[in-house]
């Protein structure tokens, strides 16, 4: 006998379905009806890295202004970023536009059908194209976003840490998909667990597999998915130099435009590597070595920036940085970490008087 729980899955979302502008309800599903692929693939894109109520307002304004598919690949690309605007993620919509010329030129306005026709247009990776896929068009794919993960990982009590658990959970996922209603389906485990398999409080009272699901008897749902803990930063050193002209007047480098703090202004100093600082003084100057560094976090890694203190004479020539006068000077207005050092610099400044 086949195994029921997609079918009570289904049955639950016929009747819990949440209501989407992109959706058909599963009556008309059900009836025979299929949604718009442009609308599915439109709100997959819009969906990646953002909220559902994040992203109503700009699918609702997009469909309006350009209702098919033919109509957006003929828009002006400044047109489509504007109305992007505020979603973020900004690869994304020129990622939409190439793919919206694809489909209107080389597919005469339909999007293909499979999930390999769909994975060779722009913007368009494994998890939406088997959503659009299943959704638009009734195949039978997998689909799994982190909803998927965090139900099914539940549903077997599966302890394996993400990533590693990725192909075990893709596997359950793949047990259960249906060959009928497969974009129904689809669509209702994510709505499980967005809206009852929530991530911090499950609500396995009101869950359509609570009979079936091994977490909830084990008491471990709301500690599942493990996730493996983050890989250590790395830890990058580096040199400051900061300097004053006799006249009180600081030395300063503008920081190229691109890279980390890119453009902003900073004090020189030379790169910051994992094998070590590299002394690297941007002019010649009797530099003090005060015995103290700054520690500062980024996103990838942590900074140890050890300090080259400087007294400088009158005539000193910056380049290629430059002076900024003692009282133009606003600590507040350098990133983080160059305040850092600027304040823990400052007591030598105070004590080690011009052309001390
Ligand atoms: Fe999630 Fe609870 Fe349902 Fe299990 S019973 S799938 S933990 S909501």
């Amino acid at each position: 006998m086949r195994d029921r729980a997609a079918d009570e899955l289904l049955d639950w979302y016929d009747a819990h379905a949440r209501e989407l502008p992109w959706r058909l309800p599963p009556a008309a599903v059900k009836a025979g009806a299929r949604p718009d692929p442009y609308a599915v693939w439109l709100s997959e894109v819009m969906l990646q890295q953002t909220t559902v109520p994040a992203v109503r307002g700009y699918f609702a304004a997009f469909t309006a202004r350009w209702p098919t598919v033919a109509d957006l690949a003929a828009a002006e690309d400044g047109a489509v970023m504007a109305a992007w605007a505020g979603l973020g993620y900004y690869a994304r919509a020129r990622n939409l536009l190439k793919c919206a010329r694809v489909v209107a030129g080389a597919h005469g306005g339909l999007f293909p059908d499979t999930v390999e026709g769909l994975r060779a247009l722009p913007g368009i990776g494994p998890y939406t194209a088997a959503a659009i896929a299943a959704i638009a068009f009734g195949r039978a794919e997998v689909v799994v976003d982190g909803n998927v993960e965090r139900v099914m990982a539940r549903l077997h009590d599966l302890h394996t840490p993400l990533p590693a658990a990725k192909p075990a959970l893709v596997a359950a996922a793949a047990a259960l998909t249906p060959a009928e209603r497969p974009g129904c389906y689809a669509q209702a485990v994510m709505d499980l667990g967005a809206t009852v398999c929530t991530p911090r409080r499950p609500a396995c009272g009101i869950c359509p597999w609570t009979g079936r699901c091994a977490a909830r008897r084990a008491g471990t749902a709301a500690e599942l998915p493990k996730k493996a803990p983050k890989v250590a930063k790395p830890v990058r050193h580096g040199i400051a130099y900061l300097a004053r002209r006799s006249d009180g007047a600081w030395l300063l480098e503008d920081r190229p435009a691109k890279g980390l703090l890119g453009g902003m202004l900073g004090w020189p100093g030379g790169p910051w590597a994992e094998a070590g600082a590299v002394d690297a003084p941007p002019l010649a100057a009797d530099w003090h070595d005060p015995g103290f560094e700054v520690r500062h976090t980024f996103t990838h890694f942590h900074l140890r920036l050890a300090l080259r203190l400087a007294r400088l004479p009158a005539a000193t020539d910056p380049s290629p940085h430059r002076f900024v006068a003692a009282g133009a000077f606003d600590p507040a207005g350098l990133p983080t970490v160059m305040r850092k050092a600027h304040a823990l610099a400052q007591p030598w400044f105070a004590e080690v008087p011009a052309g001390g």
